[in-house]
């Protein structure tokens, strides 16, 4: 039989390959390489939100409100008024399968293929991926080292243009760390209205903040922001994929709606986990800043001992590491797994950060201070 040459559609064949996949699968089933590059909390997840999971999947497995389960969608509602003043009814929010399923189905719902989505550079690979793969264009704008990662609105306003419908703003920032002061997100999120554009803030990191307080982009401008919050983080519950979002009436039916053909709904033991997770004590979120906040000290202390100044992160749980000028930190990373440790190069976030490499703070202690003491002693040799 004579068949015709099959092909992918092109908007998912423009979809480029993770950069930090690369590290991954270079370092993998290596057991002499520290693991720093992975962004994912190591302590396991609290045992009263896996009790809460167990005891649902046993009493009621079945599908739910593909928006989400009421009573999760209550709690967060209470959550977001409690901690940034937002009045979200539960018909303003969304659950999704993590903050990753929520943030594809906004862009989807805000845009159609062709239109523009402002993206940072450096930023988490998955908006510009997402961006691509809707068929629509994902156009970068600087977040500039020498400005502590932290945007201008110099660079962005020229890129406002007739076809930008979205921009995507991530404070505290993976893979800076950087987080923006309430002056630059209003600065932002007024510009953005002034354009009428939408901006999608995506805020996983909320809890996770060592210096400021956390500006919620949503509470400044509830009509045009579309806020992303995940638990994945804050409860070290990466695996049990749940996130959700809140924004404007006239945008949040249409992300229900995309729900239904997505995902039906998230999966229902992670949402009673989820439940607990909001509902049941808080002292694990505590527990973890403090040795975030602990690691982050030790390892910029560390560092700054082997002459390599980094710029201090202010949230999340990454640092960036400086090389010279004229490194290739893809290259950089690639070789460092022959001295015995992974890191994220600055490459896989964009152009901006091609001379950085991104630590994860989120490794067990011993794991950073060794894993650190083999870049210090790699970067003595090359730089
Ligand atoms: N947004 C950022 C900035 C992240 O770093 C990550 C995970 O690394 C996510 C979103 C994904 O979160 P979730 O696990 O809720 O999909």
């Amino acid at each position: 039989m004579s068949v015709p040459t099959l092909n992918p559609g092109r908007s998912a064949a423009h979809v480029p390959g993770s950069g930090i996949r690369e590290v991954v699968n270079a370092a993998m089933g290596r057991e002499d390489v520290i693991h720093l590059e992975i962004g994912e909390p190591g302590a396991r997840t609290p045992a009263h939100l896996v009790e809460a999971a167990h005891s649902a999947m046993g009493s009621s497995n079945r599908y739910t409100h593909s928006a989400g389960m009421p009573a999760l969608r209550d709690a967060i509602a209470r959550r977001l008024h409690r901690a940034y003043g937002l009045s979200a009814a539960e018909d303003d929010i969304v659950v999704g399968q993590g903050a990753v399923e929520a943030l594809l189905a906004t862009i989807v719902a805000v845009t159609d293929p062709g239109d523009e989505v402002l993206v940072p550079d450096p930023a988490w690979p998955n908006y510009e991926m997402q961006t691509l793969m809707r068929g629509a264009v994902p156009v970068r704008y600087p977040l500039r080292p020498e400005n502590g990662f932290v945007p201008d609105m110099a660079d962005i306003s020229p890129l406002l243009g007739p076809r930008t419908k979205a921009i995507v703003v991530n404070s505290p920032s993976n893979p800076t760390g950087a987080v923006f002061s309430r002056a630059v997100m209003a600065e932002l999120v007024e510009e953005a209205a002034r354009a009428g554009v939408l901006v999608i803030s995506d805020e996983v990191y909320d809890q996770i903040i060592f210096d400021g307080d956390h500006v919620c982009a949503a509470a400044l401008n509830p009509e045009g922001v579309v806020s992303v919050f995940s638990f994945s983080k804050t409860y070290a519950m990466t695996g049990s994929r749940v996130g959700y979002l809140t924004g404007p009436r006239w945008l949040v039916p249409t992300i229900a709606k995309l729900q239904e053909p997505i995902l039906s709904s998230v999966s229902t033991a992670s949402q009673a986990a989820a439940i607990e997770a909001l509902n049941g004590p808080q002292d694990f979120v505590a527990t973890s800043l403090a040795s975030y906040r602990d690691r982050r000290d030790l390892a910029h202390t560390l560092l700054a001992d082997a002459g390599i100044a980094a710029p201090m992160p202010a949230g999340a749980f990454y640092m960036m590491v400086p090389l010279h000028q004229q490194a290739d930190s893809r290259r950089a990373a690639l070789d460092l797994i022959g001295h015995g440790v992974a890191t994220a190069p600055g490459t896989a976030f964009g152009d901006v950060a091609r001379h950085f490499l991104r630590i994860s703070l989120a490794a067990a202690r011993p794991d950073l201070e060794e894993g650190l003491a083999r870049l210090a002693g790699w970067y003595h040799q090359t730089n």
